[in-house]
């Protein structure tokens, strides 16, 4: 096994990965910005190099720099954690170059599921299912009208490259097409560096359902469950759980199987997760591969009781895994919150500063994987995640009202957060249900906002029986 890994992240992730190391008796290297000096992944790791600037690009991007402190150091591995350098074909081609192991798949790999519209080929000829769309890439507006009276409109304009709901526009109106392909298309060549556009058919009324897999280097892939993750703001995750309440046994089974089958034809290798869009008469479509480990990964570690992190450098250190399909064991229900510094009710615009006190929640079942203290500060420079809570429960309702209460616990003074609109979010009556929508929570963010200045929810709701 590895003696001594870089971790190419910051952060709540970063910390995450360590925690692991530390478990496997692996000693952690990091890099830091000079925004970073007094973050907790640098206070925590056996090491800690300061390599560059606040911005990105100077600092958690620089490959090179990055690459020279992992070897300098006498580190074999890189751990790209999430963002960042994690879908980087480039970077994991670079290390693999200078002789040290990168934890994630095959550059080859990351570079073809990476482009989106590619993936969607590659599967479509593997026989998982696709959503109606382009055959690769659209050139013009023009092109994409054509598609869009043949499937029909609806439609959405993805990113080759993207991530995050960036360079994504929804066309309800043929003429609104031109300017937004366009708006599309810069916004794509500003984030990713490519402005490549491919359609798809918009399903309405959808459910974001995903699966954690692993792969190991000697053929073995296995599936770790669903997740459902429809609870989004802007086609961004706010609140995840597992296992997802609608899907029927039947239709988890097929869609595992499925994942399984897109895994493999890409000749994967490491811990992945395929995303699918499920529409209300229970058919599902894959619309993408992420090809690093995911925020949500926890809630499927509560009901494993599998570390993914550790698969994954087991995994990267070329050791088969340990358990096949039918010995993994799923027990209860895990739901998890992202808590950001941000402010919901003026457009969830950042919210830096000190954290002047927190106090986190805690007890029985409950996991929180942070990487804030009392006094630190948070920078405009990086993502607002600040903390995430994570519970597991006997079943639906037992995990329901742990995340209830450890967001009444939760203390954050000195930035604002978005703790209220989640709390009120936890009383929102699809999400008692769980038939809860990838739209939902937006359509329903003016009432929710209401609740929220006083995280309080009346009686008639509190009484709901989960
Ligand atoms: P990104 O990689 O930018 O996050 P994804 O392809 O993963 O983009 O999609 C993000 C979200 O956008 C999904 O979770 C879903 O809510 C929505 N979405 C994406 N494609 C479709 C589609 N064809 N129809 C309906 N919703 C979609």
């Amino acid at each position: 096994m590895f003696k001594k890994i870089l971790i190419a992240n910051r952060g709540e992730i970063a910390i995450r990965i360590m925690r692991t190391c530390r478990e496997m008796g692996i000693d952690t290297v990091v890099v830091y910005s000079t925004a970073d000096k007094e973050a907790l992944h640098v206070q925590m790791a056996t090491e800690a190099y300061c390599i560059g600037g606040p911005m990105v690009k100077d600092s958690y991007l620089n490959q090179q720099a990055i690459l020279t402190i992992a070897l300098a150091t006498g580190c074999e591995a890189i751990h790209p954690g999430y963002g960042l350098l994690s879908e980087r074909a480039d970077f994991a081609h670079l290390v693999t170059e200078s002789g040290l192991v990168f934890i994630g798949p095959k550059a080859e790999t990351i570079s073809a599921l990476g482009d989106k519209a590619n993936a969607r080929s590659m599967m479509q000829a593997a026989g998982v299912p696709v959503i109606p769309g382009s055959d690769g890439p659209v050139d013009n507006a023009e092109e994409a009208l054509e598609i869009g009276k043949k499937i029909g409109f609806p439609i959405l304009l993805k990113a080759s490259a993207g991530g995050g709901g960036r360079g994504m526009r929804l066309i309800e109106d043929k003429a609104d097409l031109r300017k937004l392909f366009l708006e599309a298309q810069a916004e794509a060549e500003s984030a990713f560096g490519s402005g490549e556009i491919y359609v798809e058919k918009y399903i309405t009324n959808a459910k974001h359902i995903e699966f954690q897999i692993l792969a190991d280097r000697q053929g073995g892939v296995v599936h770790l469950g669903d997740r459902d993750c429809s609870w989004q703001r802007r086609r961004q995750k706010m609140i995840e759980e597992t296992p997802c309440t609608t899907l029927t046994p039947k239709l988890r089974a097929e869609m595992g199987e499925m994942a399984i089958k897109a895994i493999k034809s890409a000749n994967y290798e490491g811990a992945g997760t395929v995303e699918f869009i499920l529409d209300q008469a229970g058919n599902y479509y894959f619309i993408e591969v992420n090809t690093r480990i995911q925020v949500e990964h926890p809630t499927t570690e509560m009901i494993t009781g599998i570390d993914i992190v550790r698969e994954q450098i087991r995994i990267a250190n070329g050791t088969p895994l340990m358990f096949k399909q039918e010995e993994i064991e799923f027990s209860g229900h895990s739901i998890e919150c992202r808590i950001n510094a941000e402010v919901p009710s003026e457009n969830f615009r950042a919210s830096p500063g000190t954290i002047t006190n927190f106090v986190m929640p805690g007890g029985r079942s409950v996991r929180i994987d942070s990487a804030v203290y009392p006094g630190c500060e948070i920078t405009p420079y990086y993502d607002s995640m600040l903390t995430k809570i994570i519970v597991h429960g006997k079943n639906r309702g037992d995990a329901l009202r742990r995340m209830r209460r450890c967001l009444e616990e939760l203390i954050v003074e000195g930035v604002s957060t978005n703790v209220g609109l989640l709390y009120v979010s936890l009383y929102d009556l699809s999400m008692i249900k769980g038939d809860y929508l990838t739209s939902t929570m937006e359509e329903n963010l003016d009432d929710l906002l209401g609740y929220e200045s006083m995280m309080r929810i009346d009686d008639e709701q509190r009484n709901i029986k989960l």
